[in-house]
């Protein structure tokens, strides 16, 4: 079981960390938004305020520089009539409405009008008397001359206030929206590296595990995951693996029970003959020699009715001893039935397969089985052997049987080697009830 220190839901903290993410944008979505108004309140001012007042500017500049031309119209011209025309313009210019709500230009206009009045009434008597106030007239001309710069200059300054105000706000929504794309891209970058270390990485080694789980193979090891729902899969893979080992131990166990015996432990009759006929199959393909033998113990009722089936067990148990003990490793044996035992021997003909099984033969009879009660049994047992090199396996244990029939015929206690014709003959004597088994 992983056991990290502290785990999270995968699902909370996703969900957290795009609320986070909302959250930020909202309130950078938001901020914009205000920037957005105030360049548009700034440029509605701008439209509805500033620029009729400019024109308004405008219009005092173009009337005081009227006030100013038609003054040195005043001073340039001779006849008091062009005078008295230019002096009529200069009282409708000075009591223009754009004059008049101008406070300076106002009083500078009046002032205007005053000096410039008193030179006309004064030229219709004295035709030189212009000349002797010129200096005087230029000074004012030169004041009107900066009154309309300063009017302009004022205009000018009006629309200048509001356009850096919206320019202002412009810039600062500009920066901000550079803010927001590089959160946004902060948020993706980071969420990226948390999918992939905390979901994408344990997804890719829980895979992995999976497709490698076997009871064969150690447990998968995972790294202590920080999310609940990884770590639920791979707990699960665990257990499930630790379910295999078990699981398979038990086949084993259950493979092993359905294939032996379970009074001698020797390999039962269904597995002796798939394994014997996988064994003959490869010696037959290669050539190599290969023996059969059916062996059945002598007069095995009469020592049961005589020695109570207690004592038949453990004699039976007894010789499946001495033929583990006899026998070499790659020989197979089974207990076929009842006090009969079936052998295939690979790599060894008849002859060498007669000895072997003489041997077995002299140390069964030399055998002494000792019961609880102190008493001792003695048995004896019939071999019959086949040449299996090449004979179908059902031909070849019949072959041996047959050979055990002779054995038990002859006398019983003695090995039998059946003759060297693979199939049998025509003529052959039915087995009885003591040997009769069906291949
Ligand atoms: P033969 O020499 O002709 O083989 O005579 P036999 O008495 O050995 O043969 P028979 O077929 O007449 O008897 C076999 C006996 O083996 C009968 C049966 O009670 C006994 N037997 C079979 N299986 C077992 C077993 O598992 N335990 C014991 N104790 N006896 C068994
Ligand atoms: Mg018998
Ligand atoms: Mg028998």
């Amino acid at each position: 079981m992983i056991k990290p220190l502290r785990a999270i839901q995968a699902g909370r903290a996703f969900a957290l960390l795009a609320a986070i993410f909302v959250l930020a944008f909202g309130v950078a979505v938001m901020r914009l938004a205000l920037d957005q108004q105030r360049v548009i309140e700034a440029t509605s001012r701008l439209q509805e305020q500033t620029v009729p007042e400019i024109i308004r500017f405008q219009r005092l500049a173009r009337n005081l520089e009227q006030l100013r031309q038609e003054g040195e119209r005043v001073f340039a011209v001779s006849s008091h009539t062009a005078r008295q025309q230019s002096m009529f313009v200069v009282t409708l210019v000075a009591s223009h409405p754009s004059i008049l709500e101008h406070p300076a230009a106002a009083t500078l206009a009046r002032e205007t009008e005053q000096f410039l009045g008193d030179v006309v009434r004064q030229a219709k008597l004295d035709e030189r008397r212009p000349a002797t106030r010129y200096d005087e007239w230029q000074r004012l001309a030169k004041r009107l001359g900066s009154a309309v710069d300063e009017v302009l200059v004022e205009g000018i300054n009006l629309a200048n206030k509001d356009l850096n105000v919206a320019t202002k706000a412009m810039q600062l929504a500009r920066y901000k929206l550079m803010l927001v794309l590089l959160l946004v891209g902060v948020f993706l970058l980071v969420f990226m590296v948390l999918v992939r270390r905390h979901l994408i990485y344990p997804l890719q080694r829980i895979n992995l595990a999976l497709s490698t789980l076997s009871a064969d193979r150690p447990a998968p090891e995972f790294a202590a995951s920080t999310m609940l729902e990884i770590q639920a899969v791979e707990n699960a893979i665990c257990e499930h693996h630790a379910l295999l080992i078990q699981n398979d131990a038990s086949r084993q166990v259950l493979e092993r029970l359905a294939n032996k015996d379970g009074l001698t432990g020797l390999m039962n009759r269904r597995h002796f003959m798939q394994s014997a006929e996988v064994e003959l199959q490869r010696a037959q393909r290669y050539r190599r020699p290969v023996t059969v033998a059916m062996a059945d113990l002598d007069f095995f009722k009469k020592l049961n009715d005589t020695y109570g089936h207690a004592a038949g067990d453990a004699v039976l148990r007894a010789f499946a001893d001495l033929v583990q003990d006899t026998l070499r490793q790659s020989d197979l044996v089974c207990r076929y039935g009842g006090e009969e035992f079936a052998f295939l021997f690979p790599e060894i003909g008849p002859a060498e397969t007669e000895r072997l099984a003489e041997r077995l033969r002299v140390r069964c009879a030399d055998m002494e089985v000792a019961l609880p009660d102190g008493r001792a049994v003695k048995a004896t047992v019939s071999i019959g052997l086949a040449d299996a090199s090449e004979c179908p396996i059902d031909i070849a244990f019949k072959q041996a049987d047959e050979a055990l029939y002779e054995a038990k015929h002859l006398g019983r206690n003695q090995v039998v080697l059946a003759g060297p014709q693979c199939l049998l003959p025509a003529s052959s004597p039915e087995p009885d009830s003591l040997t009769g088994h069906l291949f």
